[in-house]
């Protein structure tokens, strides 16, 4: 490729996430590996965002490889509707036994913001088939994200969530504060007090609270403790809401449990999925359920889940992913998950002695130091860049959340671009 003309005609007529035209600078990558990204100029990065949450064998990985590539030669795609495959059918039986116990039904869709549409659906056609038709809000907590689409969106965190953007199209939604008792810290019963306030005064309108466990990503890359979730576990079975955990970030060891969820040994009533589902090779998510919403949706006015992507259960997906889950499965994830958590701990520790940070935090294989002020991105990319690193901050953060094969060397390199570069600032 003539990469002036390519980048040119990319800078005019493609967008990017969040992005204006014509385009910020973008860099071109040509190849992969593991966890490094070869540029079109031979220069290689190490990735510190596993392609936001989702590469976690790496990039390449042989096996994954091999198992998309036996798959192309059967069946790249068929319609899920009234006919179904094996890829589908071994993906859901491995997921089966990872999941909380008694999550059991299955929904599988093309993204995480699509994944939360048919939770946010699962919900409100339980309480309908239920004759209960005035449970149609949904409860959320601020600094979550979950999605780019209406439904999702609308569940975001109110300020940065683009809310305002959409008023008067965006439905309203009941919000709690961001919990503020740390993982970690002790828990201070307090913290859930005003999510108790909500849940007391409009059960009646509300059919589930949506959360990410434990760490919210997009929204701030927060740490929070697993009591809050334990508490609003309680609080939903008290007053009859269903809890949705958004799981799509965290899902696949990340904060390293397989689910953030097990930090507090809660079951959630619907479970979201996706990102790291595939290890990072194409876009499926799945939405999973108990038998008991299930049957009560399909008994209800539709019969049915209301809800059939034309690429629902892509076989090419659904196979990658069971092998991807494998993967993880044989691997020893939780000791690399461990050893990532130690490394961004020691690597990442002298950023807080620097002027411009407010914060370091570590859990799991995710790092994070939240600055004094917003990043200027377009200043600091470059500057990452020739230091031979992959990251993409966000307002005023700049976190990693590296493949679970990054090695030593590595995560040093990583801790050590992002502490000159603050150092820069
Ligand atoms: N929920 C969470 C917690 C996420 O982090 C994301 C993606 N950043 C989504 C939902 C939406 O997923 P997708 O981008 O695949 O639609």
């Amino acid at each position: 490729m003539n990469w002036d003309e390519g980048l040119a005609f990319d800078r005019a007529h493609l967008w990017h996430p969040y992005s204006a035209l014509p385009g910020q600078p973008v860099w071109p990558v040509v190849e992969a590996r593991g966890t490094r990204l070869k540029l079109a100029d031979g220069r290689e990065l190490i990735d510190g965002m596993a392609s936001w949450w989702c590469a976690v064998h790496g990039y390449r990985h042989p096996r994954l490889n091999a198992a998309l590539n036996t798959q192309l030669e059967r069946l790249a795609h068929v319609m899920f509707g009234g006919l179904t495959h094996e890829p589908a059918i071994a993906l859901g039986q491995r997921l089966l036994k990872l999941v909380p116990a008694g999550l059991e039904k299955i929904f599988f869709c093309d993204s995480g913001s699509v994944a939360v549409e048919v939770a946010l659906k699962l919900a409100l056609q339980y309480f309908q088939a239920q004759g209960q038709a005035a449970k149609r809000k949904f409860l959320a907590l601020r600094g979550g994200y979950h999605g780019d689409t209406f439904g999702a969106m609308a569940v975001c965190d109110p300020v940065t969530g683009m809310h305002r953007l959409f008023a008067g199209f965006l439905p309203k939604q009941f919000f709690a504060p961001r919990p503020s008792c740390r993982f970690g810290d002790p828990w201070d019963p307090k913290d859930a007090q005003p999510l108790a306030a909500i849940i007391e005064r409009h059960h009646r309108e509300i059919a589930a609270l949506i959360l990410e466990p434990i760490v919210q990503g997009a929204g701030g890359m927060w740490f929070y403790h697993p009591d809050y979730l334990r508490t609003a576990r309680r609080l939903c079975d008290e007053f009859k809401i269903l809890l949705i955990a958004d799981e799509i970030a965290t899902g696949f060891g990340r904060t390293g449990r397989l689910f953030a969820c097990e930090h507090a040994g809660i079951r959630p009533d619907i479970l979201c999925l996706g990102k790291a589902l595939t290890g990072g090779y194409l876009s499926l998510a799945a939405t999973l359920t108990t038998a008991e919403v299930a049957a009560t949706v399909c008994a209800g006015e539709a019969k049915c889940l209301m809800h059939g992507p034309t690429f629902m259960a892509n076989p090419l997906a659904c196979q990658v992913a069971a092998e991807s889950l494998d993967l993880l499965l044989e691997s020893d994830w939780q000791a690399n998950v461990t050893r990532i958590e130690a490394g961004l701990r020691q690597g990442l520790a002298p950023c807080q002695t620097l002027p411009a940070v407010a914060e370091v935090r570590v859990l799991g294989a995710i790092g994070v130091v939240e600055l004094k002020a917003p990043v200027d991105l377009a200043a600091i990319t470059p500057k990452l860049v020739e230091r031979g690193v992959w990251l993409r901050p966000f307002g005023k953060l700049i976190y990693t959340m590296p493949a679970y094969c990054i090695a030593e060397d590595e995560i040093g390199a990583l801790c050590q671009a992002i502490y000159e570069v603050i150092s820069d600032l």
